[in-house]
């Protein structure tokens, strides 16, 4: 069986980032596809970066009990599909998500052997200037990402792994090296 990863971090926290770069290094990894009623960003696909669908379409796998957890947050909902996680650990792949603090701790609740790695920003000043550098937000939703950031730094305590980005390539070494190591421990 493979294991489960999780990063969470505040949005701008350098989060996908890493994982992207972690993606690539380890390729006994798999990302889990969420699904999202959130609108594309510019270089996102639908089915690469996120299932895109229609809150219509998210409220129905709610009902159908589709999925491990999900959350709703920034006025939109966010979930982890139970189908594509299970198939893919079966198959001996060890899968990487990338889920909000809450989710995290859900995952966690349901598989206790997954291992949740906090990204931190360096300070919530730098998150502020990267977010708005990234300029992928209107300025509304921006808000309510510095908003909710403060209250997911609050959570760092319950991950197994506290990860500081303050410099990338520095971040992405000390991911590596937790990968390295959880990823060789038979269990
Ligand atoms: P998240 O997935 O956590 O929302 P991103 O990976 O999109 O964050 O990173 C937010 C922005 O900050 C991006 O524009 C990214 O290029 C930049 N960034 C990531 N890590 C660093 C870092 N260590 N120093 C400066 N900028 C960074
Ligand atoms: P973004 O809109 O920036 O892609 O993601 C916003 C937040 O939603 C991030 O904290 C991201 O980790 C979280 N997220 C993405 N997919 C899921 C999911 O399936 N479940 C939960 N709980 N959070 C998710």
């Amino acid at each position: 069986m493979g294991k489960i990863i999780i990063f969470s971090a505040p949005s701008g926290s350098g989060k996908t980032t890493i994982v992207r770069s972690a993606l690539k290094k380890f390729p006994e990894l798999v990302f889990s596809i969420s699904a999202t009623t959130r609108e594309k960003r510019g270089v996102e696909k639908d089915g690469v970066d996120y299932f895109f669908i229609t809150e219509d379409e998210f409220k129905n796998k709610i009902e159908q009990n589709e999925f491990v957890e999900w959350e709703s947050f920034y006025g939109y909902y966010y979930g982890t599909l139970k189908s594509f996680i299970n198939s893919k650990m079966k198959n001996g792949k060890s899968v990487v998500l990338e889920v909000d603090v809450k989710g995290a701790l859900k995952i966690k609740k349901e598989y206790p052997d997954a291992v949740a790695i906090f990204i931190r920003p360096p300070s919530i000043e730098e998150l502020k200037r990267r977010l708005r550098d990234r300029k992928t937000e209107s300025d509304e939703d921006l808000q309510k990402r510095i908003q909710r950031a403060e209250m997911e730094i609050g959570y760092q305590k319950y991950f197994d792994y506290v990860v500081v980005n303050d410099d990338l390539e520095r971040a992405k070494k000390e991911v590596y090296e937790i990968l390295n190591k959880e990823l060789n421990t038979e269990d």
